[in-house]
């Protein structure tokens, strides 16, 4: 690593939710800033004003928030604008017009077309390197790549070596004299003295061109690190038009913070251990970007779930109430507000607490605690009761509950009882009670939420299915 003070960067542009990519990049980051007792800068890259939203870059500060990288934290310095900083972008690409290292080119798109059209070979062919042209309107600033190759030692990928030949000499500021992204992107990071760039493997390709421009610009270079791209299920990168990406979403869908956070870190690099449900101390004391692979790493959301589902797990049942508490009170509800009862879910919570992977499948799992009536899947009516003696349990139960002890051990003895009868085990025998008191044939343990409910809601709800059944209901 280079002995400069240790002063890494996040420079996301605020163009849309904030990608999961881009938190794993923060992450990372984050992890070695905080070990090193370095900075962590955020640098909003908001110069394309067309794609640019300002809802967006608030969007970023909250989703990092969200997962601990705080902007009240020593470490974080920030965040900075770009957009801010145009003056001292374009006083960079004078100094490098000064220098010799960049030059004027009055040549159209089209006329650059036209050029590689003749000469069979793409892109533009430095036409007016040597043609000391000045400065003018409509002319843009190229930079006047050197012969040679560029080694880009990168501690993710090795080094990784281009050849300049392949490299055209390109743009620093439009014809209009307004930056470019290359320009304003390496000014920034040598006046905020980065020392570290850890960013997204598609930036590589653009690193050669800003390694030179940071020699040119009489700079030491940065110590990179790319780090893998993430894929879906088919080993395509991840796409905010295919695919879910926006960590704003998995936030609303009731992942915790601590469980993103930890699965992020897992995507790329491992930590040492047969487990990989770390806490965040260890992953900040063992993270190290030499360890991080360079394949793509698949961003697996079944994995995320299971992950959030321990993590669920860990939490008293006090912190899961309290967790649950948005979701229940939320204008989503499907229940009359006034008919929730907060005793009743607390008594549920724990039961609960370990079945669901994420938060917001505590709704549908009490929904029918709270329902004046539930709300029947007809589909799973129709398959519970069309099951051999399924309407003769359910009727037998309705006699044998009107007497029956109102506890759980009591109403699951007397349902296996029943169940014997008919040399059903109790998971079948449970089926079209369970259906017809919740509306569904999953749901969290049967007897205890029948004691909750109580017998009178109970056996009004069993009548109401039998009813549906006609004459085997009288
Ligand atoms: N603003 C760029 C992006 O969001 C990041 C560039 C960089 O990290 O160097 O993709």
């Amino acid at each position: 690593m280079s002995d400069r003070p240790l002063r890494l960067r996040f420079a996301p542009s605020p163009t849309g939710f904030f990608h999961v990519g881009g938190a794993r990049t923060a992450l990372y980051n984050w992890a070695i800033a905080l070990r090193e007792g370095g900075t962590f800068v955020l640098r909003i890259e908001d110069t394309d004003e067309a794609r640019n939203q300002p809802e967006w870059t608030q969007g970023i500060i909250d989703a990092l928030a969200w997962i601990g990288i705080d902007t009240t934290d020593p470490h974080f310095e920030g965040p900075y604008f770009q957009s801010a900083y145009a003056e001292q972008h374009i006083a960079a690409a004078t100094r490098l017009y000064e220098a010799g290292h960049a030059y004027y080119c009055d040549l159209t798109g089209e006329q650059i077309q036209e050029r590689a059209k003749a000469s069979g070979k793409q892109g533009y062919d430095n036409y007016s390197r040597d043609r000391g042209l000045a400065p003018g309107p409509g002319r843009v600033l190229r930079f006047r790549v050197p012969a040679g190759t560029t080694v880009v030692h990168d501690l993710v990928r090795g080094e990784v070596e281009f050849d300049n030949a392949n490299i055209e000499d390109f743009v620093l500021l439009r014809g209009s004299g307004s930056p470019m992204f290359l320009l304003a992107n390496v000014v920034d990071d040598v006046t905020m003295r980065i020392s570290h760039v850890v960013r997204a493997e598609e930036h590589l390709p653009n690193t050669p061109k800003q390694q030179m421009l940071w020699q040119a610009l009489g700079e030491l270079p940065p110590v990179w690190a790319h780090v893998p791209v993430l894929v879906n299920e088919q080993r395509k990168k991840l796409s905010k038009r295919r695919d879910k990406v926006a960590v704003e979403q998995y936030r609303d869908e009731g992942i915790l913070a601590d469980a993103m956070v930890n699965y992020l870190m897992t995507l790329g690099w491992a930590p040492a251990g047969d487990t990989e449900i770390v806490p965040w101390s260890e992953v900040v004391e063992h993270f190290r970007l030499e360890d991080v692979k360079h394949s793509p790493a698949f961003f697996d959301i079944k994995k995320l779930n299971a992950f959030n589902g321990e993590y669920i797990r860990a939490m008293s049942v006090a912190e899961f109430i309290e967790s649950s508490a948005p979701y229940l009170t939320s204008d989503d509800v499907p229940w009359p507000r006034e008919l929730f009862n907060p005793v009743v879910f607390d008594e549920m919570a724990a039961l609960v607490q370990e079945r669901v992977s994420r938060l917001d499948e505590i709704v549908p799992m009490v929904d029918f605690l709270f329902l004046a009536d539930p709300v029947i899947d007809e589909a799973a009516f129709t398959k519970v009761m069309a099951a051999p003696n399924a309407v003769a349990v359910l009727q037998e139960t309705i006699g044998a509950y009107e007497t029956a002890e109102w506890d759980a051990d009591a109403l699951k003895e007397t349902l296996e009882a029943i169940g014997a009868g008919y040399e059903l085990k109790l998971g079948k025998t449970q089926a079209p009670i369970r259906v017809a008191v919740t509306g569904r044939s999953v749901g969290p343990p049967l007897f205890e939420a029948l004691v909750l409910l109580g017998r009178d809601e109970t056996q009004r709800r069993l009548r109401g299915a039998l009813s549906r059944f006609g004459d085997a209901g009288a």
